[in-house]
């Protein structure tokens, strides 16, 4: 057995040749190498250290799993003891079919993020819709309860902050997407929901007419991941109460967000979605209350962002 390292990308391999410590935990995707979720979970757990020793064996790791190998993965992690993991891309839809069980937001999201280890197996949880929630609260001064949202994407991501956008009780939700019959299912899951006939499907190539004066709109699609891709919609068709929140945050500034700002509106990029679902995703694992502000300091660290105290 070697010591472990905290800054590698580690593959299926390693398990049985590296000694994790006494509690690992561990972040799957593919590709996975840029992910900062392990600077801002180890920055955590440090912190947790200091005010409970329990927390002194916990360790937070990077694996590089490839969609193909995650039936696999699952069984050699609950074997080798790690007790929290996190899912991104390519996996938070196929894990649902692969664990023991999956929370009633999970199932709606119909994506999970978040996987506990019990005796038995993993069960799964969906932090993103928090992790949103609690972004637009802090960034923008949004509570999604009564608030109108025009939320772009049908995909993963769209498919929690929309779920989350009826379970807080917004008043208006309109959801547009590229590919109508992915819009089509998200709309089928939320118009099942209790108060789901708060949600209208638009085509996203035209935004909806009659807009009140105020609300947010939430970029969920993968449209300004390149620094060269356009805005996914016209913000000059908003009326100019609305604020824009964007999902991605590497770049830091996307074309939807910078024609946003330059219009005068309140913008605010994914970061701090990204920093709230993991400190949730701790908080599940650990039962104690998670430092946020830590998690976000190490989180603009790891990206070379300005540090930000909030
Ligand atoms: P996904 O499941 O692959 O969905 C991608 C979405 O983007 C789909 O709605 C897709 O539309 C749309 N899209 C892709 N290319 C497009 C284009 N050229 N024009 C218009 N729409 C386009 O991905 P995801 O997991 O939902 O992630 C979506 C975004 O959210 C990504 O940028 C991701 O980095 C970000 N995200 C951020 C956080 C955070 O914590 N900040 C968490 C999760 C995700 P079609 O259905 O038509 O293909």
């Amino acid at each position: 057995m070697t010591d472990f390292d905290t800054e590698k990308t580690y593959t299926l391999d390693d398990l049985g040749k590296v000694d994790f410590g006494g509690t690992p935990l561990a972040v799957l995707g593919h590709p996975i190498q840029h992910s900062v979720s392990p600077a801002m979970q180890n920055a955590a757990i440090e912190k947790m250290c200091q005010l409970n020793s329990r927390f002194n064996d916990w360790t937070y790791f990077r694996f590089d799993v490839a969609a193909e190998d995650l039936e696999r993965a699952l069984p050699l992690f609950h074997k080798n003891s790690f007790l929290g993991l996190n899912l991104t891309i390519p996996h938070k839809v196929h894990a649902m079919d692969l664990i023991k069980g999956v929370s009633p937001d999970g199932e709606r999201m119909g994506a999970v993020n978040t996987l506990v280890w019990d005796e038995f197996g993993y069960d799964g949880f969906n932090t993103d819709g928090y992790g949103l929630k609690m972004a637009l609260a802090n960034d923008l001064g949004v509570d999604l309860k009564d608030a109108n949202v025009i939320l772009l994407g049908s995909g993963g991501a769209a498919r929690a902050a929309a779920v989350q956008c009826v379970l807080e009780g917004c008043a208006r939700l309109y959801v547009g997407n590229r590919t109508p019959e992915r819009l089509q299912g998200l709309m089928d899951v939320l118009h099942a929901m209790p108060g789901g006939d708060c949600a209208e499907a638009f085509a996203i190539s035209e935004l909806p007419e009659n807009l009140p004066e105020h609300g947010v709109l939430i970029n969920a699609t993968s449209l300004g991941l390149e620094a060269s891709d356009p805005a996914p919609i016209d913000v000059a068709q908003l009326p100019l109460g609305w604020k824009v929140y964007d999902m991605i945050y590497n770049p830091a500034a996307t074309t939807l967000l910078e024609t946003a700002r330059a219009r005068g509106m309140a913008v605010a990029n994914g970061l701090s979605m990204l920093v709230h679902q993991g400190a949730r995703s701790l908080a599940i694992w650990s039962h104690v209350d998670v430092d946020a502000h830590v998690m976000m300091l190490a989180a603009c660290r790891a990206l070379k962002y300005p540090p930000r105290y909030d």
